[in-house]
């Protein structure tokens, strides 16, 4: 394809404020980056964060989105794991230094210098983006390009939180029930696990998702399950769900939060974490994350459930993520997706 000199773009000037279309110039690929045509992009509560002013340090004005889905249209020079043509699919870790002693330990999910897609990157609600062809994924072909897109954060970051509970999580409590927890209460029943899901107390809606997609029990997070939980993954940006899950939580059992922002936890009594409870983060993702979930999802195989907006169309996704008015994930079509994926 010819590749054009301009191209549209959702862009965040200043936190706080609404996204602004713009026309941009096309980046040209660096050395060892892609040129990328997005065909789609899922809206992440990352995003909202960020838009929102609660991520320090972005890069401004920043193109958000981190769940891009796209095809290679240009290599950089040195580029040899992918070539024109090829579908790729891009997450939220864009770069990291391979040197810190963070990097060096194995953990490049902490790397101190690293880079994400739509906050110190530019990201994926463009209609192209660069990316260094090293945390670019090959996606398995059993997906369409919008079913993929939600994989690639909600999945990956679920993932890595799901993972960080341990193997012995025979009852698994999910806090949050949208695009993360759709995808890892999935997984969860596909290796015989009990999923007892939470969502904002009331919303019947979201408890009867929540069972469609294999929950044993769906409630409000204001009530108890009815079976004490081996470990919790929390979801939501929402502190006073750290004692809420630790209540519910076995002795040695675990509370995992995934998001990236989360409002003052309560203090607690200590006997909720007595006993050997543990409460921890997750932060970011690893490339070894990405290709073992990417390798896992056809297996399940796990179902995205998508609804897709034009692009024009990020803020309204927006204000519907922070309404909670979503069931699964919303996924922007950034100008060249296949007219039957468009919903
Ligand atoms: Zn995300
Ligand atoms: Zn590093």
């Amino acid at each position: 394809m010819t590749i054009p000199q301009t191209m549209r773009a959702m862009v965040l000037a200043r936190p706080g404020n609404p996204l602004e279309p713009r026309e941009l110039p096309v980046p040209d690929p660096e050395p060892g980056q892609l040129l990328v045509r997005v065909r789609c992009c899922a809206v992440c509560r990352t995003d909202l964060h960020l838009v929102d002013g609660e991520l320090p340090d972005p890069k401004l004005p920043v193109i958000p989105g981190h769940e891009i889905v796209g095809e290679v249209v240009a290599a950089g020079e040195g580029v040899e794991r992918f070539s024109a043509g090829q579908r790729v699919g891009l997450p939220w870790l864009g770069w990291t230094c391979g040197e810190c002693s963070h990097c060096r330990a194995g953990h490049e999910n902490l790397c101190e210098n690293a880079r994400f897609h739509g906050y110190t990157l530019d990201g994926g609600f463009a209609e192209l983006t660069v990316a260094d062809q090293r945390y670019a994924f090959p996606l398995p072909d059993e997906y369409t390009d919008v079913a993929a897109a939600p994989l690639l954060c909600a999945g990956l970051i679920g993932y890595r939180t799901y993972r960080m509970a341990g193997e012995e999580i025979d009852r698994l409590g999910l806090y949050g029930f949208g695009a993360a927890a759709h995808i890892v209460a999935q997984i969860a029943v596909y290796q015989g696990h009990k999923v007892f899901a939470f969502t904002r107390p009331g919303d019947t809606a979201a408890q009867e998702f929540a069972r469609g997609m294999g929950a044993a029990w769906a409630g409000g997070s204001d009530q108890s399950p009815p079976e004490e939980l081996d470990a919790a993954l929390i979801f939501a940006p929402v502190g006073p769900l750290i004692p809420a899950a630790l209540r519910s939580v076995r002795p040695g059992g675990v509370v995992v939060s995934g998001g990236i922002h989360m409002s003052d936890i309560p203090s607690f009594p200590y006997r909720i974490l007595w006993q050997e409870r543990v409460v921890r983060s997750v932060a970011n993702l690893t490339r070894r994350d990405g290709e073992e979930l990417l390798a896992l999802a056809p297996r399940v195989p796990i179902r995205t459930r998508t609804e897709v907006l034009p692009l024009s169309e990020a803020n309204t996704a927006l204000d519907r993520l922070r309404a909670g008015d979503v069931e699964g994930a919303l996924v922007l079509d950034c100008g060249s997706l296949p007219p039957t994926q468009g919903d």
